[in-house]
């Protein structure tokens, strides 16, 4: 049987490997003029690639029951034990899984190897345009017709490409697939406020909540890095895909930031520090735990006299001080935008599919990875579904 997987990307190379393990004819076409071009770009260059904790709470699809049937620990330590078949020797850091060499040219080269040892067909610099489904799959790319039994469709998603002209989405809509409109996730978060300039390029340890239309949708902790058109870090990205849709659709996108917070009763715990250090104003008061830069944007946002001390202040002040640093309100107006993004939110619906990826809609069309209506938030989850589905399709042709 001849089976052609479209992608070489991350969910094409475990699905491949498998099948020519099981004796098929596997073609990977790739339309760049290397493979695994995003699988190099992630986690910083160091590949992280799976998670401890693989559950389905870290994603977000239109079918969650699909994806708790296989995100599991039978199907984690299949991939896992794929990698170590390959050679690679795994660092595992707060349960994110990286090659032990921090590169992720290691996971690269040791798939590319097996493929090579395997002796699986990999066309570069050839996109597929259009399928055709008769008794066989007929692929028109710009490299001629290829036919084949089984078409495998691991072509990721268009995030973090520049003018790119993703052209998958149009090929399964004309076969009578649905696809779920697609917008970034993991993404940096835009907003439209005067003190950007002011705050860009401070970090801080933060709680952060996201509410729609006032009402509390999901709170992160984490690093979030404040910059001039908005913010970013991960607990950021990981409140992205969301906020992403919910602009869609016309939701008002608030985040409430506590930069305190490891504090239960702001008021209380300023009252009690102020009276330790009677001399001291407000900024000097709190900047050892925060930046001094944003001390300056509360007090200016808020008209109050940065030399004065906490004690000086009126109550109205008092209050507006805490409320900002405790539960500061930023107005989301958008996102960076797909080519920032390092994934996206939609795709094929999960609902179009049955538990081995094979598309209920044209017999012998499987669909893997992100392609899919399904992302991850940071942390290997995104790789990790790429293998897991990968790994599925792989084991069921
Ligand atoms: C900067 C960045 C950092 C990231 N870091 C992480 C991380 O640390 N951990 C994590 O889990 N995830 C991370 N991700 C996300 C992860 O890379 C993707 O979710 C994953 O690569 C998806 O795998 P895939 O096989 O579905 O698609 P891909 O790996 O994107 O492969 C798809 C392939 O299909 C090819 N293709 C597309 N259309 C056609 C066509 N018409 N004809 C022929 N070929 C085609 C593409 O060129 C591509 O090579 C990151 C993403 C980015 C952008």
């Amino acid at each position: 049987m001849d089976i052609c997987i479209v992608g070489g990307g991350a969910s094409s190379f475990i699905c491949a490997i498998i099948l020519r393990k099981r004796g098929y004819n596997v073609t990977i076409v790739e339309k760049n003029n290397s493979v695994m071009k995003k699988l190099l770009l992630t986690g910083n260059g160091k590949c992280n690639y799976f998670n401890e904790d693989m559950t389905v709470k870290h994603y977000r699809s239109s079918n969650k029951e699909l994806l708790n049937n296989i995100i599991n620990e039978e199907n984690s330590k299949k991939v896992l034990d794929f990698f170590e078949s390959l050679g690679i020797v795994p660092r595992i850091k707060n349960g994110y899984y990286y090659p032990y060499s921090n590169s992720s040219t290691t996971i690269k080269n040791l798939l590319l190897v097996e493929a090579e040892r395997l002796r699986i067909n990999i066309k570069t610099n050839t996109k597929v345009l259009d399928i055709i489904k008769n008794d066989k799959f007929i692929l028109k790319t710009t490299n001629g017709d290829i036919t084949c039994d089984k078409v495998v469709i691991a072509s990721g998603s268009s995030a973090s490409i520049k003018n790119d002209d993703y052209n998958i989405y149009d090929i399964l809509s004309n076969l009578g697939h649905t696809i779920i409109k697609v917008v970034p996730s993991l993404v940096m978060l835009v907003g439209n406020e005067k003190y950007f300039k002011e705050w860009a390029g401070i970090r801080s340890d933060v709680s952060v909540s996201l509410y729609e239309n006032n009402k509390l949708i999901k709170c992160e902790n984490g690093e979030v890095q404040l910059t001039d058109y908005g913010v970013s870090g991960i607990c950021i990205m990981n409140l992205s895909g969301i906020v992403s849709r919910g602009l869609l659709n016309n939701k008002n996108e608030e985040l409430r930031i506590n930069f305190i917070p490891f504090v239960n009763n702001g008021k209380e715990y300023l009252e009690n520090r102020s009276k330790l250090h009677k001399d001291l104003t407000i900024i000097e008061l709190l900047e050892s735990i925060i930046n001094y830069k944003l001390l300056y944007v509360i007090c200016k946002k808020n008209n109050i006299d940065t030399n004065k001390k906490y004690n000086e202040l009126t109550n109205e002040e008092k209050n507006k001080f805490i409320e900002d640093l405790f539960n500061f309100r930023l107005n989301i107006t958008g996102t960076k935008g797909i080519e920032y993004s390092q994934v996206v939110s939609g795709g094929v619906s999960l609902n179009e599919v049955n538990n081995h990826f094979e598309s209920k809609i044209i017999n012998g069309l499987y669909l893997i990875g992100e392609v899919l209506d399904v992302d991850g938030d940071c942390g290997g989850y995104n790789l990790g579904f790429a293998w897991i589905s990968g790994l599925i399709v792989g084991e069921e042709i």
